[in-house]
């Protein structure tokens, strides 16, 4: 049976995160918000942590830990999956860029440790892996992918742009989503781990953003570039019965992670904002009813609702995965609350605390511009709708675009 309470093997990862979050994340927050592109060198102690959580099997935080369990004991999992989304929960109302900042717990950490064969994952497993699948001319429909993967001999020739790319320029190798032939459409989309250093794969440019602005986001460039067979993440076949099914397993493990960022950041606006309440003399009475509170206090409950949902789905799509239950549908519904949640409860925690909320006195403004782009990548919120739409009325992507 399902039960959303922190498991008792949980709580130290929790508190060890939450110090972390307290005692290195949020002292640096504003510095490499202002110092958009410079490397948060604090990181690495904390990453060389992190890797020993994760490499204890446990899970930690950030995305290296998911993982679909092999083996099948029966019984209640809590396992990497809801570790890693519990860890990531914490350091996120730290501080969200510094987490995607993270050395070696990149998404495509997550594609990897979802799809890799044990073979991948003894040679990739300790790279810092960023995600590439946005072209200048594919967002949303990942469907419509147009890089180039062409075999030739032992290798596969990589050809094509992508954008938008969280750590692509820190990361160590960049997991590209190609196609095998674009007459096949989705069914010949597969993922390939390209390292630096590749002749042939070059970094562009870096963006500069509304948000996260401590997470570099690179534009890579494909020419002619040549990986070995065995970069490819899963399976070569082409099976048009099976579609996308290869690579969209990865967005299973990482929508629940992009949620429990989200969750991080509701917490820290939410906290932040109850104390300024509190400051102000406005209590919230959770034994009152709404209409009979200060209508701040009922805003804030409203919001504090809105934020228990949305972690708890986040929980269960977690939960799921760890338990070996199909949960695209949860994670999708996870992500889509989670990303609203936090878009809205940021931006009225920014209102409730007036004229400081505005100011840079407070992290009430950073996060509410932080907060978007959790509503954004790993699929926007309409995307998710449109996933939660087609699998509770059971139509296609062909039925329902
Ligand atoms: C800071 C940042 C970091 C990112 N990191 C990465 C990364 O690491 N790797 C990566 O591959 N990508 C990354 N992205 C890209 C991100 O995943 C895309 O921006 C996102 O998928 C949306 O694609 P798009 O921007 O092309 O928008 P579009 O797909 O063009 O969509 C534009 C708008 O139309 C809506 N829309 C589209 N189709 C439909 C539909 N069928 N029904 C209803 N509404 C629809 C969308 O929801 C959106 O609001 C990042 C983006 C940003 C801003």
């Amino acid at each position: 049976m399902i039960n959303l309470e922190v498991p008792k093997k949980a709580k130290a990862l929790v508190n060890q995160a939450r110090q972390a979050a307290t005692e290195v994340f949020r002292p640096i927050s504003r510095k490499y918000d202002r110092a958009e592109h410079a490397y948060p060198s604090e990181l690495d102690m904390l990453a060389a942590l992190l890797d020993g959580l994760n490499t204890s099997g446990e899970g930690g935080a950030g995305a290296a830990g998911v993982r679909r369990g092999d083996d099948d004991k029966g019984g209640n999992r809590n396992g990497g999956n809801l570790l890693t989304v519990l860890g990531t929960i914490e350091l996120c109302w730290g501080d969200v860029a510094l987490l995607l900042s993270m050395p070696r717990q990149g998404l495509g950490n997550a594609a990897i440790a979802s799809v890799a064969n044990d073979e991948q994952l003894a040679r990739f497993g300790k790279l810092w892996a960023a995600m590439a699948i946005t072209e200048p001319d594919c967002g949303s429909d990942s469907a419509a992918i147009t890089t180039t993967a062409i075999k030739d001999g032992d290798d596969y020739v990589l050809n094509g742009e992508k954008i938008f790319v969280t750590s692509g320029e820190r990361a160590d190798a960049v997991v590209v989503w190609a196609t095998l032939d674009r007459t096949q459409g989705r069914a010949a989309i597969k993922s390939f781990v390209v390292e630096k250093g590749t002749p042939g794969f070059e970094v562009v440019r870096l963006e500069h953003k509304l948000g996260i602005r401590a997470s570099d986001t690179a534009v890579l460039r494909f020419d002619n570039c040549r990986v070995p067979a065995q970069n490819l993440l899963g399976t070569p076949d082409i099976d048009t019965k099976k579609g996308f099914a290869g690579v969209m397993q990865t967005f299973d493990n990482t929508r629940p992670l992009v949620a429990a960022m989200a969750i991080g950041v509701a917490r820290a606006a939410l906290e932040e904002t109850r104390g300024l309440l509190a400051e102000a003399g406005i209590e919230v009475d959770y034994d009152k009813p709404v209409n009979a509170q200060h209508a701040a206090a009922a805003t804030f409950l409203r919001l504090e609702a809105d934020y228990e949902a949305a972690y708890l789905l986040t929980l269960e799509s977690a939960w799921m995965a760890d338990n070996r239950k199909p949960n695209s549908l949860e994670a999708s519904m996870a992500k889509a609350k989670a990303g609203r949640t936090v878009v809205d409860v940021t931006l009225r925690c920014v209102e409730l605390a007036g004229t400081l909320g505005y100011t840079e006195d407070s992290l009430l403004e950073k996060w509410a511009r932080d907060a978007k782009i959790l509503d954004i990548f790993e699929g926007t919120q309409q995307i998710q709708q449109l996933i939660v739409a087609r699998k509770l009325l059971g139509k296609s992507s062909k039925d329902l675009k």
